[in-house]
């Protein structure tokens, strides 16, 4: 089946707004079995969305508009498409009642424009928007030749489609679209058994990882497997998709290979994210831990703090940025500042043994780095990083290169901090287990 998207709004255009739409679409129709065959993005303009749309259903059995439902001025969907099938737009009381009872619980008067969201195609099937007022629409677009069909009908496809229209905001798209869409191409349209598995990931270059898997991944990609890599700061995905009767299979065989030549470079699997990995591990392990972080600015803090449960394992963290700051906050000692330089292996080691000490914490990490532009040496360049892992065991440095801009230098070496963290309590859970 083929399926298109077309997200209509200046703000997309004009880069105001970026389109998640189109991310989260694809991975809901993907987890159905459906792959979507193109996406377009289009100004708030008549001709620019009526010919999208005209061409979209020339090729796709399944298109769906997002934007452009609501009541102000630029927001023209559901008139153009009307307009496009030869459709009256006539007013559907149930909408009424919707939209009345929405403005009557936040004790506010329905405003007059909202009038407009209350007229739909005619026989359009629809969808009571359950957190705004505009109602989502899908409408069987009938073929040409078909008794259904207007005769005047702009658009005469060669077999019967159907148009399925979203709202723009985000918070109403998504719970529209698992209530009534998803049942409705689960009606419509058969899917095909589609897996789609992704094993994520880091310390080896994209290149890298494709070396190391290929070989081994070919025969299966004789019997049908598809693979992919996305390289992303820090991480790099290598996915995997099988259809079909045997995908379960294909795509099993193929996680088995990948782990077997990626081993422990692999931390996570489809949508985990390295913080979440070390909360998990560190929640199982009963440990915790503290931070003392320079160049990263308390990314590494923020991105423990973004999931759930890390108040049982996560202590707190010194953003030392200073070197005062590191010798007030956490102990380190002015000599070792002199003779070695805050970005040194030496003040690291301090760094971890002091927040340690100070939060009484099983592991600390620190991490020391020069994120640039300015600042390096020939020794130091720009992108050093020193990152120390402090436990009962002592404490150990390890250098990095990362010469990338500073949002991504922070991003690559809070990953690396964290797999750090996350190799060591691996292996600690590993060595328990034989014992
Ligand atoms: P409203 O009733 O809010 O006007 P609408 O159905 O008319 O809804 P739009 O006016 O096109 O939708 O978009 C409303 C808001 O939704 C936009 O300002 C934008 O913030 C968000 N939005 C629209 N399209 C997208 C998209 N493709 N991805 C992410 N956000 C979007
Ligand atoms: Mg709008």
């Amino acid at each position: 089946m083929k399926i298109e998207l077309v997200n209509t709004g200046s703000e997309l255009m004009l880069g105001r707004v970026l389109n998640t739409h189109q991310q989260w679409l694809c991975r809901r129709l993907a987890d159905l079995g459906h792959v979507v065959t193109r996406q377009v993005a289009v100004a708030d303009s008549a001709n620019a969305i009526q010919n999208a749309v005209r061409e979209a259903l020339t090729r796709a059995e399944l298109v769906i508009t997002t934007g452009g439902l609501g009541p102000t001025s630029d927001d023209i969907t559901r008139e153009l498409i009307a307009e496009l099938l030869c459709k009256k737009l006539v007013k559907n009381q149930a909408v009424q009642a919707h939209i009345e009872n929405f403005f009557a619980r936040r004790g506010r008067p329905q405003p007059a424009k909202t009038d407009v969201e209350t007229f739909v195609p005619e026989g359009a099937e629809v969808f009571l928007n359950a957190t705004g007022t505009a109602p989502g629409l899908a409408m069987r677009v009938e073929a040409d030749g078909s008794k259904q069909a207007p005769p005047s009908a702009i658009i005469k496809p060669p077999s019967p489609r159907w148009l399925v229209m979203l709202p723009g905001p985000p918070r109403e798209l998504r719970p529209m679209f698992d209530e009534f869409v998803m049942p409705l191409i689960r009606r419509e349209f058969a899917g095909e058994i589609f897996i789609c598995r992704t094993l994520l990931t880091t310390g080896i270059g994209e290149s890298r990882v494709q070396e190391m898997v290929e070989a081994d991944l070919q025969p299966l990609v004789r019997r049908g497997l598809e693979v992919g890599y996305c390289a992303r700061p820090g991480a790099v995905d290598v996915r995997l998709v099988a259809r079909g009767p045997a995908a379960e299979r294909l795509a099993g065989e193929a996680e088995v290979v990948v782990q077997k030549k990626l081993g422990e470079s692999i931390f996570g699997r489809d949508d985990a994210e390295m913080e979440q990995v070390v909360v998990a591990l560190l929640a199982q392990k009963k440990k915790t831990l503290a931070l003392a972080e320079s160049c990263t600015g308390g990314l590494i803090a923020s991105r423990l703090t973004d999931v759930p449960g890390a108040s049982e394992v996560f202590l707190g963290g010194v953003v030392s940025y200073a070197n005062a700051a590191k010798e007030k906050f956490l102990g380190v000692r002015s000599e070792t500042l002199a003779a070695h330089g805050a970005v040194s292996e030496a003040v690291a080691r301090e760094m971890a043994l002091g927040a340690r000490g100070k939060f009484g914490s099983d592991f600390a990490i620190a991490v020391t780095g020069i994120a640039g532009p300015a600042g390096g040496t020939p020794e130091k360049p720009v992108g050093t990083v020193f990152i120390a892992l402090a436990s009962a065991a002592g404490v150990k440095v390890n250098q990095f290169l990362n010469g990338w801009d500073r949002v991504t230098f922070k991003q690559v070496t809070a990953t690396q901090a964290l797999d750090w963290l996350r190799q060591t309590l691996s292996a600690v859970v590993v060595r328990s287990k034989a014992e």
